[in-house]
């Protein structure tokens, strides 16, 4: 910390503007967070002038980094033409097209301006569709700051009690009824998640599952858990939503395709918009259906000032158009030999702990427990403590990663870049070995 440094004197500023200085929690850090001054390729440099490798790409959104020249030029060409209209352009038409051809069980899309409301639309999608009104998720899972969604996302060893999890509220003043219409399922337990359906059934609208949930631990479902996710919600008339709003770098079909599971809706966001804000809802024809505003009123009007603005479009069009088979192989490459370094990393240094993640998306965790859900995952007090050093170690030698520990690798990174990371890692690892012997 530096009192004199830039950042800090623009976080003293915003502190008499916005609420603890701070308009997005994610990236807040204390004493103060580094500010940004700009961006090229995989490098940041801050407003005191300090350039860094960016691992986390605006958590997971910049696939190729940042300023990549045609996604620029495509925004600005764009921008030039015009910003947004109370009228569709042709450009949403492509978008939809791109993700219709390559995610095969999205049969139509609608845009939103963040996965938050992707996420939200999904559901009221559900809910008209099957007319019950609950929604399943899993434990700690992040699907954005929709009421329904971000419950139990705060679950914790102190209240998450013994048993089924429960609808443990993440803000404060969340209306009993929404924890009520919750119903939350423990990730890869077939067994507990089968009965907690069965139960449900009468109410349930959906399940709302993230194949590779981060806050859960960042490791997959098991094909099994969503084979029986998918067996159980059509047995029990309910809908199979996927959240791939980070997933959907992992493959051009999506984590889905990996895993081989058919969803009815899927909900993306973050690398579809080339750097600008997205989201989308896709799936069935007949489910999307209930958007449809052609034959009368919607079952669920959407709307949304921005929504398919033409900038998104253009800039995430040309992203997408980019990161072709090719591109997502490299990438999964990377991340699996950045997750071997890292590894390599902890034995060195002695140090107990994992990398978990697949492809370009790794998660640091400082302990060696099987994880297999979000309470095996849990890092106790401790271990959050070493998570929070080893962030900073690595931001001291250049590396930017998410509070959290996690990474998400960008095109714009060569071998050497890798190779940097992969060092900063070992380095700051054995600096945390070296003092806490
Ligand atoms: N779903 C998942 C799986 C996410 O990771 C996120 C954001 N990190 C969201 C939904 C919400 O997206 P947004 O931040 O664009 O609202």
């Amino acid at each position: 910390p530096d009192s004199q440094s830039r950042s800090s004197q623009l976080y003293a500023r915003a502190k008499h503007s916005l609420p603890g200085g701070n308009t997005r929690t994610t990236v807040f850090m204390k004493p103060y967070p580094i500010y940004a001054a700009s961006g090229a390729g995989c490098r940041v440099v801050d407003v005191d002038g300090v350039s860094r490798i960016d691992c986390i790409n605006n958590f997971t959104a910049l696939i190729h980094g940042h300023g990549q020249p045609e996604v620029v030029a495509a925004a600005c060409a764009q921008i030039a033409r015009g910003t947004s209209f109370g009228m569709p352009t042709e450009a949403e038409i492509e978008l939809a097209e791109l993700l219709c051809a390559r995610v095969a069980s999205i049969e139509a899309v609608r845009f939103t301006n963040s996965g938050t409301e992707a996420v939200m639309m999904a559901i009221k999608a559900a809910r008209a569709f099957t007319g019950k009104r609950k929604i399943a998720k899993v434990e700690g899972a992040y699907h954005g700051s929709y009421d329904y969604a971000e419950t139990s996302l705060d679950a914790t060893p102190a209240n998450w009690g013994e048993g089924s999890p429960l609808s443990v509220p993440y803000a404060q003043g969340t209306p009993q009824g929404v924890l009520d219409d919750v119903v939350v399922l423990p990730f890869n337990d077939i067994e507990a998640t089968e009965a907690l359906l069965r139960t449900h059934a009468a109410s349930l609208a959906g399940v709302l599952v993230d194949p590779v949930p981060n806050r859960v631990g960042l490791i997959p479902a098991s094909e099994a858990y969503l084979a029986a996710l998918r067996r159980l919600t059509t047995e029990l008339g309910m809908l199979l939503i996927i959240d791939e709003v980070i997933t959907l770098r992992l493959a051009s079909g999506g984590a889905q395709s990996r895993y081989g599971v058919v969803p009815d809706l899927t909900t993306v966001g973050k690398i579809m918009g080339g750097g600008f804000p997205v989201g989308a809802v896709g799936g069935r024809a007949e489910v999307m259906a209930v958007f449809d505003p052609s034959t009368g009123r919607p079952a669920v009007p959407h709307g949304g000032t921005f929504s398919a603005n033409p900038v998104t479009m253009a800039a995430g069009l040309t992203a997408m158009r980019l990161l072709d088979e090719a591109a997502h192989a490299r990438l999964n490459a990377q991340g699996d030999r950045l997750r071997d370094m890292i590894r390599a990393a902890f034995a060195n240094a002695g140090l107990p702990g994992q990398a978990t993640g697949v492809g370009s998306l790794i998660k640091v965790h400082f302990h060696a427990r099987p994880i297999r859900d979000y309470r095996s995952a849990f890092p106790t007090a401790e271990e959050q403590g070493l998570l929070s050093r080893l962030v900073l170690e690595l931001l001291n030698r250049g590396v930017i990663t998410a509070s959290y520990g996690l990474i998400a690798l960008s095109s714009a990174m060569d071998d050497a870049d890798i190779a940097t990371i992969g060092a900063a890692f070992d380095d700051a690892l054995r600096a945390i070995a070296a003092s806490a012997s």
